[in-house]
Parts: structure tokens; C-alpha cells; sequence
């Protein structure tokens, strides 16, 4: 059945790059002959018949923001059956054939939900945490480890001025692809993430051996996953009786900040051109697959992979990490 209507909704945690993705969705629509329609607040706004038109002019100059101009939101009717065929029959009511989603793993299985029900849909993968399977990267990382990369150069130059050890909370629950990635391009010591168990002691007696042979040695990544920077220092202080000063941290928690910012080059041109795939895969009568770049080539991969598998760190990256003398962990966490 040809598209006459594409519904483009975001969800989820936003992540910069976004707003690339609807331009590119919208606009390779349009040049179809199929009118795009914008759904504010993720999968609220099908609940809510909140639906805006979307063409060039309004879209174009959002693509330096972060954020979503479609906004997001939770919703939790989506997590019952009920909701869903609520939503399903409302896309059905405004005459809207097909959907695409950019959203994070919840997002993906509402849109997967929403497959099941026959509505036409693709996902995009849109998370700065990098925790998406199926992808090797999604909208969003790159703009976001910029910002982690930014805001440790600037934390690294007054731990080198005042010889402090600097503990640096980012984001990432399951994922540490966020501060082992940002802890290569640092130069810290060491990236305490869910997916290895770092050995405390010794980075200890690394700390310590460092504090005095090389000053610059001082900052540590850590991944939200595995521990609050607080929790992780009173960790860390009870390894032995008596911490010795010279090992305190300073702690700073990244937060929000890496979620905004306009987006880089990288995600800006990897949203477009999965909200471009999006519409021709949809047009050819694809659905219930993500986007997806796989060594550096566009593919789709269908949402019962992505959703079913874990994805695990890059070998390539963890092999670096292990030449480069950076302290991660030798224990594999499962
Ligand atoms: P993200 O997409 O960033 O992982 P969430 O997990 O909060 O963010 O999911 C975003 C939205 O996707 C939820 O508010 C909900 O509407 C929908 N969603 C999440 N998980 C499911 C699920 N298991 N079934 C159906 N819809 C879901």
C-alpha cells in the first residue's frame, strides 16, 4: 500500500542529532509525495492527537540545536497492550500509513510493539550511551564524548596545575562506551566501568606511584552504572585504614551537559542519512528494523535482533585501551 502519510516521532531520552534525523525524514518524504507530519512528545503525542505539519522552513534551522524540536516524553500507556492498540488505531484514524521513531531501546520496543499491530515502522537509534545492539554507533555519541572530551581538557588542566586526582562521573548505566571512549582520547588512567571489574588496589597503588613520578596522571573516568562518583570514592577510601591525602578526589559530575549542544558534524550526517534510509525503506515496504551503520556502511536490522542481544564494547577499543596502559578492569563483568 503506497504512503500517503509518515508520522516522525521522537522518545525517550533526547540525544543531539535528533533533529537531523526529522529534516531528513520529513524532507525525503516530501520529495516523494508524501506528506511528513510531526507527533510532539514521542508516543504521547499519537495518545494525544498532537501532531504538527513539518516542512523546510520550520525545519532547517534546528539543525545546530540539541534537544528534539518534536520534544519527548515517557509514556506510560505504551507499556500496556491496551495503550498501544489505543495508539495504533489513532495512527489508523488520522490516516498516518507509516511511522518513524528515533529513540533509545524503550522507544525501540514500543515501535517494535506498534510493528506487531501492522503499523509500518522503522527505528532509528537515538542515545548517547551508545547501548543500542545492532549499530555501531547512534545519533547522538559522537556530540556527546566531544563534550565529555572538552569538559576533561579543561578538568585535566587544573589537575595538572594543582596535582589533584580527578574523579569524573559520565553517563552510561549499562554501557561504559562513553568513559572508556573518553578516557582514550583524555589520556586518563583509568575508565571504571559496569562492563569490567576494575582492581581497586591496585589502581590505588597506581594513584599513589603516579601522584609522584608523574603529576599529569590524575583522571579517572567513571561510568554512572557501576557507582555515584560519591560512592564510588567512599569505595575507594576504605581500601586501606589510612587514605592518604594525596589521594583524595575531586569529583565532578558531568550530568546534562552531555545530553546537550549542537550536534557534531559526524551525528548531524549520520541522522540524515538514517532518516533519508528510513523513508526509502519504509516506501519499499520494509518495517519492524532499525538503521543502522555497520562498518561504516548503512544497513537495516530487524528489531527482534537489536532488541534480544547485548552490545558489548568494541574488542578493537578494549585492545587499545590494554595497550595504552589504561586501568579498566581485567575481570569480566557478565
Ligand atoms: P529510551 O527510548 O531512551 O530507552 P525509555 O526507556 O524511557 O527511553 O522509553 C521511551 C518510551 O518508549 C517509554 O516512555 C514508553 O512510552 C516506550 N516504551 C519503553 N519500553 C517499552 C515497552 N517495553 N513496551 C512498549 N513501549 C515501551
Amino acid at each position: 500500500m503506497p504512503i500517503r502519510k509518515l508520522g516522525i516521532l521522537t522518545s525517550g531520552g533526547d540525544s543531539p542529532g535528533m533533529n537531523s534525523a526529522v529534516r531528513a525524514a520529513a524532507l525525503t518524504a516530501q520529495n516523494q509525495g508524501i506528506i511528513p507530519i510531526g507527533i510532539r512528545r514521542g508516543y504521547q503525542g499519537i495518545l494525544d492527537r498532537d501532531l504538527i505539519p513539518l516542512d523546510d522552513t520550520q525545519l532547517s534551522p534546528v539543525l545546530a540545536h540539541g534537544g528534539t524540536l518534536l520534544q519527548s516524553s515517557r509514556c506510560k500507556a505504551f507499556y500496556t497492550e491496551e495503550g498501544r492498540q489505543t495508539g495504533a488505531q489513532l495512527l489508523r484514524d488520522q490516516e498516518i500509513d507509516a511511522l518513524i521513531v528515533v529513540g533509545g531501546d524503550g522507544s525501540l520496543t514500543g515501535a517494535r510493539e506498534l510493528h506487531r499491530l501492522k503499523i509500518p515502522v522503522i527505528g532509528l537509534p537515538g542515545t548517547i550511551d551508545n547501548d543500542i545492539y545492532g549499530t555501531d554507533i547512534a545519533i547522538g555519541v559522537d556530540t556527546a564524548l566531544n563534550t565529555i572530551m572538552q569538559m576533561a581538557d579543561r578538568i585535566t588542566d587544573t589537575a595538572r596545575s594543582h596535582q589533584r586526582c580527578f574523579l569524573i562521573e559520565v553517563m552510561g548505566r549499562r554501557s561504559g562506551y562513553l568513559a572508556l571512549s573518553a578516557a582514550l582520547s583524555c589520556g586518563a588512567t583509568a575508565a571504571i566501568i559496569p562492563e569490567f571489574r576494575v582492581n581497586l588496589k591496585r589502581l590505588k597503588d597506581r594513584l599513589s606511584h603516579g601522584f609522584k613520578a608523574r603529576p599529569s596522571d590524575s583522571i579517572l573516568f567513571l561510568a554512572e552504572g557501576v557507582a555515584s562518583a560519591d560512592e564510588f570514592e567512599r569505595r575507594f577510601q576504605e581500601l586501606d585504614d589510612s587514605p592518604s591525602s594525596e589521594q583524595e578526589f575531586r569529583k565532578s559530575v558531568l550530568g546534562h551537559v552531555q545530553r546537550g549542544g549542537s550536534p557534531s558534524h559526524f551525528d548531524r550526517l549520520l541522522a540524515s542519512r538514517m532518516g533519508e534510509l528510513a523513508v526509502n525503506a519504509l516506501v519499499q515496504g520494509e518495517s519492524g528494523v532499525m538503521t543502522a551503520l555497520k562498518r561504516g556502511r548503512l544497513t537495516v536490522v530487524d528489531f527482534d535482533e537489536v532488541l534480544s542481544r547485548k552490545k558489548l564494547l568494541p574488542n578493537d577499543l578494549i585492545r587499545l585501551a590494554r595497550h595504552l596502559g589504561l586501568e579498566f578492569g581485567d575481570v569480566v563483568e557478565v
